[in-house]
């Protein structure tokens, strides 16, 4: 076995390696970058980009179907499966094409493709070939989807996000398995281009909105148009003639089966860690095999020379948290022991869904209670949302009472991916519910939803007028 001693590792040439890899480079370390299946990134191959592709398609065919409400009417609109599928993967292709490219203009001597483990602290070996001796390592190996145990006599037939992209028609019927962000984007998609969709989730939950009330108002208005089968248990999958059939039991305990042409397991996913050899490093791990100590300002887990970045550190499993986890481990990997700690982004998070839903700064579920004060907008009767026939949706506004700064938002309407930029900026502005109201607002436009709502929230925290908390806001040490 031939063995080298470099200054880094990086395990995993995906979005977080790339850039750990970079951040090395840029350092001057003698870095080595493995991969153990093929470069091209989750976000190329089957994440961000073809799931965004195939919700643009869905969105396309809405617009022909709802163009009825303005009075045009487009005879013999017919979803051609095929041409979709082939669109998806076309476009799909050339985003994999890129990230291939720029990890080929690596030099080859910092990359190479081989499965790594750990076999000593911060020795690792790739496949039986290679011994890596290093300073520091970066693991970054993103995660994978889980299909439970129950679908094990179907597991060969089964769609999940890996897979579903490869589709050359839409499905007859679908069920989809988990109504998280990954199954209501596809499953919602492609209930859109012409499948008869079934969701099944165990939780009541339909995406990932915190807000109670939003769930409400979700379930009420997505339960019109999706056939939602919530709080249910999976109890069999087997299959039926070329199709799966599923058995489920509702909450009330009522026995309940399908046949579905295809089934998309979108129950979650987990950190790739599996045979890695992390029992190797000494790191303190948990019963999934974790470390028990990892910090998201530095990626480092505990004061070990081994840095965690993007998905498979579970922390905030999206594109741009993985870019910047890895650059901050690869900077970091690259001055051990000397760590840098970073102050990380305001939280973002967007559902392709429709209508959309986001997540801007704290959600809900992590507010101080105590301390918050809440205020929502209705866009049923926004004056744009109903010039554009998409008037549905909810917003929900957190500002503390003592400073009157907002901390977040909730989302589930029209345009809630750009709206929820906005907030966030706000959020991690600091800005307060009077600042945010001394912006401008156009007419007529989705914003002045929110400003309902930030006019709400200035009437409950009493600052309609004057600026009593504004001074708070900007003074040192907030
Ligand atoms: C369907 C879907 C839609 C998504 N949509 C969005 C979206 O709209 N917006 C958004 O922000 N995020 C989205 N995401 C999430 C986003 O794709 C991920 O956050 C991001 O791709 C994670 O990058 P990563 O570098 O952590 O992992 P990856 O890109 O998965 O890279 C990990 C790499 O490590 C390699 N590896 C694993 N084990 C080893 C080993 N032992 N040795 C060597 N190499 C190894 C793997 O082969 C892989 O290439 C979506 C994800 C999915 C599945």
């Amino acid at each position: 076995m031939q063995k080298r001693s470099v200054d880094a590792v990086v395990i995993g040439a995906g979005s977080a390696g790339l850039n750990a890899a970079a951040e090395l480079e840029k350092a001057g370390a003698d870095w080595l970058l493995v991969e153990a299946a093929q470069y091209g990134t989750t976000c190329a191959r089957v994440g961000c980009m073809p799931s965004k592709l195939l919700v643009a398609a869905a969105d396309a065919a809405d617009a022909v179907e709802r163009a009825k409400l303005f009075g045009i009417r487009a005879r013999d609109i017919e979803v051609d499966g095929e041409a979709v599928f082939d669109r998806v993967r076309r476009e799909r292709d050339r985003f994999v094409a890129g990230a291939i490219s720029d990890t080929e203009r690596l030099p080859a001597a910092r990359r190479m493709l081989g499965r790594a483990r750990f076999v000593g602290p911060t020795t690792v070996r790739v496949d039986e070939t290679l011994e890596l001796d290093a300073k520091a390592v970066v693991i970054a190996t993103g995660s994978s989807p889980v299909v439970p145990p129950v679908f094990d006599a179907v597991r060969d037939r089964v769609l999940t996000s890996d897979g579903v992209f490869e589709l050359t028609r839409v499905p007859e019927s679908l069920a989809v398995i988990g109504t998280g962000i990954v199954g209501l984007e596809l499953g919602q998609a492609l209930g859109r281009l012409g499948a008869e969709v079934t969701f099944l989730d165990r939780l009541t939950n339909v995406g990932p909105l915190t807000d109670p009330e939003l769930q409400r108002y979700i379930r009420t208005v997505l339960g019109r148009t999706l056939n939602l089968e919530l709080g249910v248990t999976v109890e069999s999958a087997e299959a039926a003639g070329r199709g799966i059939r599923l058995g489920w039991k509702s909450p009330e305990g009522e026995v309940r089966s399908g046949e579905f042409e295809q089934v998309l397991v979108a129950a979650g996913r987990r950190p790739n860690v599996a045979g890695l050899g992390l029992e190797k490093t000494g790191l303190e791990l948990d019963e999934r095999g974790m470390p028990m100590r990892w910090d998201p300002q530095t990626t480092q887990c505990g004061d070990a020379p081994i840095f965690l970045a993007g998905d498979v550190n579970n922390h905030a499993p999206l594109l741009h948290e993985a870019i910047d986890e890895g650059r901050i481990a690869g900077e970091n990997a690259a001055r051990y022991p000397d760590i840098a700690r970073h102050v990380r982004r305001t939280p973002l998070m967007i559902v392709f869904s429709e209508p959309q839903m986001a997540i801007a700064g704290q959600s809900y579920a992590s507010l101080d209670h105590d301390r918050t004060e809440v205020a929502e907008a209705s866009f049923e009767k926004q004056g744009r949302a109903r010039v554009m026939g998409r008037n549905v949706g909810l917003v929900r506004l957190y500002a503390t009472r003592d400073d009157c700064i907002l901390r977040g938002a909730e989302l589930f309407g029209p345009d809630a991916e750009h709206l929820a930029h906005l907030l966030s900026w706000a959020v991690q502005q600091r800005m307060t519910v009077q600042r945010l109201l001394r912006m401008p607002y156009y007419h007529p436009v989705l914003e002045e939803g929110l400003r309902t709502g930030l006019r709400r929230l200035a009437r409950q925290l009493r600052v309609e007028r004057g600026r009593p908390c504004e001074d708070l806001a900007v003074s040192p040490g907030m």
